[in-house]
């Protein structure tokens, strides 16, 4: 139909592309009699077991949900290639970047954070920016945000951060205390706060908004010297937000726009893309660096670390089947080539293992041989074997013990990660303590243009008025810590707030 957009349109267009219907089968390619009665005895039953056109639809409905995602549990996927288009071989050998014009196969997955599969697009909440190429050297994730930096520093607090932004376990309801609390006693949270209350807090879809690396990696060249770096995905489409009414209407006549958005957009041959830029650090500025440059509570300020051009991303397909390729792409940090490698960043070192477990659990231990997460550009040999859904050949004959003597897959220390040294004292570091307002001070002050600093404040003091008075006061303070104007912007808006609830309460006209 010409009035309707292709999502909308899904369904007709499937039956245009068929010429006729297939024979309907059991899940074991059994022919199916008929699909509309079971197997009874009588018109009035009772149903026999022996119905397996009916227990095998019923057993396999029963189980087709796998855990939501603890957290990006409402999501959009599309795939596309990412193309070269400037020489950064000095600094990164990864594949990706190995000549000017090469392409390399991509899946990308955007999501919210802290609501779940059937929440709102349009949430202020970040935004998840994950991508996956393809490489011959096996698969690389970059597994960031819509932002350059996070909430907190150490991932011990991570499980505790979510909890805030989730229900309160009591009422099962958001709880403004929850997380007022936790913000304002932990004030590395007040950098990613000032951006998640801003306009780009409530980004237009997922085509026009940036996406981030956010942690700092390592690059390594040829040659095996290595750099820090950070990556940034700038969107092509232009930065659009919503209004914070356009969002909230949005949330109810249409909390799948984002999704439906992109699924137009590439439907259409509107192809969104982003072109990549690398920030990078030598060793010797990292230690001389004011600040810790593996904190991922701050930028590295683009003035002394300018952006470089590597490349650009197109998203050109969309998924075939949502649950397929998007429920089902499993990103991890961990999932590095050779050429990228870790920092000492303690949040990365966190995800670096907590990605891959919770996929282990959501999708089993063979999460790499679901098709959208295997490999495909790379061959898969290795001595792991068996495993639930373990559906490829299992390395058919191959050895499957290291070393022997049966031409069984040999390393080869040519992909040996470069060497660093490190030396410190064991600890456990409370680093609460850190600069954590110079940064937000200077967004404020030379970043955000007056009318934007407003709205920040407005957007901050109408969520904070939902809290306790204790924590309105401790807000106030926290933010006033970047820059005075901040907090005073905030008080005022929040007196202003209080005021009219005190009216109300009294039973006060609005317009006394
Ligand atoms: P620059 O002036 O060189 O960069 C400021 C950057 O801020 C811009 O390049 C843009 O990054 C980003 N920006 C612009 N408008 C907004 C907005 N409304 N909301 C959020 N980000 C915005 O200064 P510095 O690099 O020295 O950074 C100054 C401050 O800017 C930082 O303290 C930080 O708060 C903020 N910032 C810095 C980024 C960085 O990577 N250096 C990135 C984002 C914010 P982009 O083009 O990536 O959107």
């Amino acid at each position: 139909m010409a009035n309707r957009d292709k999502a909308t349109n899904q369904l007709p267009n499937f039956k245009e592309s068929q010429t006729k219907p297939d024979v309907l089968t059991t899940g074991t390619g059994v022919p199916v009699g008929t699909k509309t009665a079971t197997l009874t005895v009588g018109p009035r039953g009772p149903v026999l077991l022996q119905d397996f056109v009916f227990t095998d639809e019923m057993a396999h409905f029963n189980r087709e949900r796998i855990p939501e995602r603890v957290v990006h549990a409402k999501g959009a996927g599309a795939f596309g290639y990412f193309e070269c288009t400037h020489d950064i071989s000095k600094y990164c050998k990864a594949k990706p970047f190995e000549f000017v014009g090469k392409k390399t196969p991509l899946g990308v997955r955007f999501s919210t954070v802290g609501g779940e599969s059937g929440s709102a697009d349009s949430a202020r909440d970040p935004r998840g920016f994950a991508v996956k190429m393809y490489t011959e050297d096996g698969n690389w994730d970059l597994v960031g945000n819509n932002t350059p930096i996070f909430f907190i520093r150490d991932p011990m607090l991570f499980p505790s951060f979510i909890h805030t932004q989730k229900r309160n376990p009591e009422t099962h309801l958001k709880d403004p205390d929850m997380f007022w609390d936790f913000i304002t006693l932990r004030p590395e949270t007040t950098h990613q706060v000032s951006f998640l209350f801003s306009d780009r807090g409530t980004p237009d879809g997922y085509r026009c908004m940036n996406g981030y690396g956010s942690h700092t990696f390592k690059t390594v060249n040829k040659d095996g010297q290595a750099y820090y770096c950070k990556f940034h995905f700038k969107t092509d489409q232009g930065i659009k937000c919503l209004s914070a009414e356009q969002a909230d209407k949005l949330s109810s006549t249409d909390p799948d726009y984002a999704i439906r958005d992109l699924y137009n957009a590439i439907s259409e041959g509107n192809f969104p893309s982003w072109s990549l830029n690398v920030q990078i650090m030598t060793f010797e500025e990292a230690e001389n660096f004011r600040y810790n440059p593996f904190d991922l509570t701050k930028i590295w300020p683009q003035g002394e670390f300018p952006l470089i051009p590597v490349g650009r991303m197109v998203l050109n397909r969309n998924p075939k089947n949502y649950f397929a390729e998007v429920e089902q792409i499993a990103f991890s940090p961990v999932h590095m080539i050779p050429g990228i490698e870790a920092s000492p960043d303690k949040m990365l070192q966190g995800r670096l293992f907590s990605y891959s477990d919770t996929h282990r659990h959501r999708l089993g231990s063979n999460y790499l041989q679901i098709p959208v997460n295997c490999p495909f550009n790379a061959r898969v040999k290795n001595y792991q074997r068996d495993g639930p859904q373990c559906v490829d050949e299992n390395q058919a004959g191959a050895p499957n013990y290291f070393p022997n003597s049966f031409t069984g897959p040999q390393d080869n220390p040519q992909y040996l990660e470069s060497n660093f040294s490190i030396s410190g004292d064991v600890k456990r570091y409370n680093t609460a303590d850190d600069d954590n307002y110079s940064q937000v001070g200077v967004f404020w002050r030379k970043v955000l243009k007056p009318a934007e600093r407003q709205r920040l404040a407005e957007n901050i003091a109408g969520h904070v008025s939902n809290a306790s008075e204790f924590l309105q006061k401790r807000v106030i303070n926290n933010f006033g810590q970047a820059d005075p104007e901040y907090g005073q912007m905030i008080k005022q808006l929040l007196d202003k707030i209080n005021a009219k609830k005190r009216a109300k309460q009294a039973g006060v006209p609005a317009n006394l």
